[in-house]
């Protein structure tokens, strides 16, 4: 027999994040990896899922979701970014946001339609439009010169990804894995393109409350002209300590919405039935939960940072997300972040993710000293993980 796997799929393999905690169980190491807290989300939120089980909700919900899970965050949406949305047309409740992206772009493109993204690029994207028969066009974001970020891209590069075969824009800020929140003027390029081109745009924002040192993240659907053209996603994962339930919604104009629903119906059909009333008490929790979580993660980021500081590996201390990136040049001579990675377990008995994993071969060179940490952790396994990292220096 040929190759099972179909020509459109070759190249994906097995995700890093699966090989890596495989990894960190074997070698029983810290995992610093894959991007999950240790620890629990809101009783308030967990409790709903607990007493939901062994009810109705036990058995499929409506397809575009429940209708109370559809208010929630369409009022939180409202709450957090001012922006409306019709929670019976323009609300779409998803198997994460994984499933809400590769059914966006299952939706959306024709064969041979271009996707411009930024890269270091989320793996999952690059699957999702080679699924849907997409070619992705990447803009490179440039690390800073030494010191903290932000990464930034270069205006030049994003014009010339641009062309006629140019369907969509998926911009991830807060970005995984860079820790990058854009800022206003970059986001209004995104728009001014987005608008010239006729594209429409999809919006990754599950690290959407994961923000640190008084940045602000704000969501390209708030621009002016862009919620008509915008699709936004989000998810449960980070926001509530809940990675496993695969709870997440794409809101946008009830035209792309129905666009999106007509493929994810084939996908899922539906998923979470305990889970999506848990997830609505959780969008409707006060103003302070969101900004408690975030404060919480930066402190996780402080300590980690200082310990991988102390560890001799320079760090691009994000502003956002679960995740920081250092340099191992330092401590790896020949500068490879993937052997680093695959020796760490050994060295230091503590799993990361080698940032070029995020890159196209094209742009490999790029990312191939960076390493990725995640900090998500509670503060015994942070404190152990830097206590292990020590034995770099
Ligand atoms: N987008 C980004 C940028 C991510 O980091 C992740 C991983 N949590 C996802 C999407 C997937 O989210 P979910 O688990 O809700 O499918
Ligand atoms: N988003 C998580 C990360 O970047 C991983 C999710 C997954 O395993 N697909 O670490």
């Amino acid at each position: 027999m040929t190759a099972p796997l179909a020509s459109r799929l070759r190249g994906f393999g097995t995700t890093i994040f699966a090989e890596m905690s495989a990894l960190a169980v074997t070698t029983g190491s810290i995992n610093l990896g894959q991007g999950f807290p240790d620890y629990p989300g809101p009783p308030e939120v967990l409790d709903v899922a607990r007493a939901a089980i062994g009810t109705d909700a036990d058995q499929y919900p409506p397809g575009p979701g429940i209708p109370e899970l559809r208010a929630a965050v369409t009022g939180h949406r409202e709450r957090s970014t001012g922006t409306r949305y019709d929670p019976d047309t323009e609300v779409l409740v998803t198997a994460g946001a994984t499933e809400a992206l590769a059914a966006a772009m299952l939706a959306l493109l024709e064969p041979g339609d271009e996707v411009v993204l930024f890269e270091p690029i989320y793996d999952s994207y690059s699957a999702s439009v080679a699924m849907a028969g997409g070619v992705i066009r990447p803009v490179p974001l440039h690390p800073p010169e030494g010191g903290p970020g932000p990464w930034t891209f270069d205006e030049a590069e994003l014009r010339a990804a641009i062309t006629p075969r140019t369907r969509l824009l998926l911009v991830n800020s807060p970005h995984n894995p860079t820790g990058t929140v854009l800022t206003g003027e970059e986001l209004a390029v995104l728009a001014e393109l987005a608008t010239t081109h006729d594209l429409v745009v999809v919006t990754d924002e599950v690290y959407e409350h994961l923000v640190f040192d008084g940045a602000r993240h704000v969501s390209l659907a708030t621009l002016p002209g862009m919620r008509e053209r915008t699709l936004v996603v989000s998810s449960a994962g980070k926001t509530f300590n809940v990675t496993g339930w695969k709870v997440g919604w794409v809101c946008g104009p009830a035209a792309l919405v129905a666009a999106v629903r007509t493929a994810k119906q084939f996908l899922t059909y539906v998923n979470a039935g305990p889970f999506q009333p848990a997830v609505a008490a959780g969008l409707r929790l006060p103003e302070a939960y969101f900004t408690g979580i975030a404060r919480d993660l930066e402190y996780r980021r402080d300590v980690l940072v200082a310990g991988l500081r102390d560890a001799g590996l320079p760090v691009i201390s994000p502003q956002a997300t679960y995740f920081a990136t250092v340099d191992v040049r330092g401590v790896q001579p020949d500068g490879d972040g993937l052997a680093f990675c695959r020796a760490l377990p050994e060295r230091a008995g503590v799993v990361a993710i080698p940032t070029v994993v995020f890159y196209t071969p094209e742009h490999a060179h790029l990312g191939r000293h960076l390493v990725r940490f995640a900090f998500c952790k509670s503060d015994a396994v942070l404190a152990e993980a830097v206590e292990r990292l020590r034995r770099l220096a």
